[in-house]
């Protein structure tokens, strides 16, 4: 029990790392040498409202300074990678596939915020799906053909405007790391909570990396 505390508190800590990189960027700069403070009124913020989750709810999801409303993607952040860390039982092969889960954190943020995902972090995803692969398996060669295949469609920009890029991007990663069975359920667990929450928010063009983002616990759950 003790166990799953210390994880999931330390995967929380990692999500709302996730969270600053998204909105930052992966500028080494910002990342390292701005301290943590509030995005509205820059004010540097302090120990006690860095506490993942705890911070959030103390504070009622407002800054301290200005009272504006801290994003609740902050709260869901820290609590996706509190729970993704609790999946960690051993170092190989388990820590490439939360690694792949920390980056889908931030993907899905990006896409969340921006509609897009940084074709870079797709990039680092393939080559940790190759990593963990490896790591339990060899690479066979369906694996190898679809992943010729996915670099070549890299190429074709035309297929990007029409198919949602990072969407089918993570799809095919999927189907690498887990065959494509696990990948049919994982996209019919995505499709159904995104026609869930468009019922609700039919508002705002919503983003479907995020949605995948959470089908990759099932993933986990089938694979670890
Ligand atoms: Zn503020």
């Amino acid at each position: 029990m003790l166990n799953f505390f210390v994880l999931f508190t330390i995967g929380s800590v990692i999500g709302s790392f996730c969270q600053v990189v998204a909105v930052r960027g992966l500028r080494a700069a910002t990342l390292t040498t701005t301290p943590s403070h509030c995005d509205y009124c820059g004010q540097r913020l302090r120990w006690f409202e860095l506490i993942p989750i705890c911070s959030y709810l103390w504070l009622l999801g407002k800054c301290r300074n200005c009272r504006h409303n801290v994003p609740l993607t902050t709260l869901l952040s820290e609590m996706a990678g509190g729970s993704l860390a609790m999946f960690y039982t051993q170092l190989t092969p388990n820590l490439p596939l939360l690694l792949i889960g920390f980056l889908l954190l931030i993907m899905s943020l990006c896409d969340w915020q921006a509609l897009e995902v940084p074709s870079y972090l797709l990039i680092i995803a393939a080559g940790l799906v190759v990593i963990a692969v490896l790591t339990t398996s060899q690479l066979e060669i369906w694996q190898l053909i679809i992943l010729i295949l996915w670099s070549s469609y890299q190429r074709w920009p035309v297929f990007h405007r029409w198919l949602g890029a990072a969407d089918i991007d993570i799809i095919v990663l999927y189907s690498l790391l887990a065959g494509p069975i696990i990948t049919a359920q994982a996209i019919l667990i995505s499709s159904g909570l995104a026609i869930i929450c468009f019922t609700f928010w039919a508002q705002r063009q919503l983003p479907f990396v995020p949605f995948l983002a959470v089908s990759y616990y099932w993933l986990l759950w089938c694979l670890l």
